[in-house]
């Protein structure tokens, strides 16, 4: 049994009078794939911003590593990587001009080509970022939440706008992440791609968890109180048409 790496216990997150969180806890365990989901507006993104220690909470505790949030703020940055919006990437600079940016910011030593490595992008450390393709910009966002070789990344709907190939690609590149020891945690709309990629997933609703498992138990709950689909099942998806027939390899060049 792995051991916990993150505690959220009952927080709570007012904006104004709204109660944006209402009372949420659950564990993530070091080194699973945890899916945060649920509806656009559903408190996803303010829970990840919170135990980022980007975003104040109202009330609650929450530890990540051991370290408590009101406590030690900075030692938990140290240990996090956080993807930032893509939109603050300075668009002329090159790839290896972001990272050896970034690693500055974060007081790190770091071989860009090895980190460029990582997420497949070696051809590009001279492109500049504005000339990446969509699937190529998430990657590199990807990669500069391993610049200070954190033990937890947080990815807020990495996959959202991809095209099927890119998307495919993410998966493995977020799996290969986890099999280098990285927890991650992954907010998603999808999911087909919740179910092939995360261990547990927590289901949020109006700021409150519904739902908490892994996506087969889940699954199986639901033909437990004689959930049938409403159609025959086909052994296909129109997915699986499009994959089978464009192929699976990326698409950007
Ligand atoms: P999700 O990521 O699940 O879509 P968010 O955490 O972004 O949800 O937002 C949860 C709720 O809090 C939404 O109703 C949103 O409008 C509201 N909200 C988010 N940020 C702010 C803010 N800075 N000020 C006021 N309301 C906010
Ligand atoms: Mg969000």
């Amino acid at each position: 049994m792995n051991k916990t790496i993150i505690q959220v216990k009952d927080l709570h997150k007012k904006y104004g009078e709204f109660e944006a969180v209402k009372g949420i806890s659950f564990d993530v365990l070091e080194g699973e794939i945890f899916g945060l989901l649920g509806p656009n507006g559903a408190g996803k993104s303010t829970t990840l911003e919170i135990i980022e220690t980007l975003r104040e909470k109202t009330s609650g505790e929450v530890w990540v590593d051991g370290l408590n949030l009101e406590e030690s703020p900075n030692e938990i940055k140290k240990i996090i990587g956080v993807q930032l919006q893509t939109s603050g990437f300075y668009p002329s600079l090159t790839l290896t001009e972001l990272i050896i940016l970034f690693a500055g910011l974060y007081n790190e030593e770091v071989d860009p080509m090895s980190l460029l490595d990582k997420v497949n992008l070696r051809d590009k450390a001279k492109a500049k970022f504005k000339e990446l393709s969509g699937g190529q910009k998430q990657r590199f966002s990807i990669a500069t939440t391993l610049i200070n070789k954190p033990k937890i990344i947080f990815l807020d709907e990495p996959t959202t706008g991809l095209d099927p190939q890119a998307r495919r690609n993410l998966w493995d590149l977020i799996r290969d992440i986890r099999a280098h020891g990285t927890t991650v945690i992954i907010t998603t709309h999808y999911m087909d791609e919740a179910e092939v990629l995360c261990d547990r997933v927590a289901i949020i609703d109006s700021g409150k968890i519904i739902a908490l498992n892994t996506p087969d138990k889940l699954i199986d709950e639901l033909v437990a109180t004689g959930f049938e689909k409403p159609k025959e099942v086909k052994q296909a998806n129109l997915e699986d048409v499009f994959i089978n027939i464009t192929g699976h390899t990326l698409r950007e060049e």
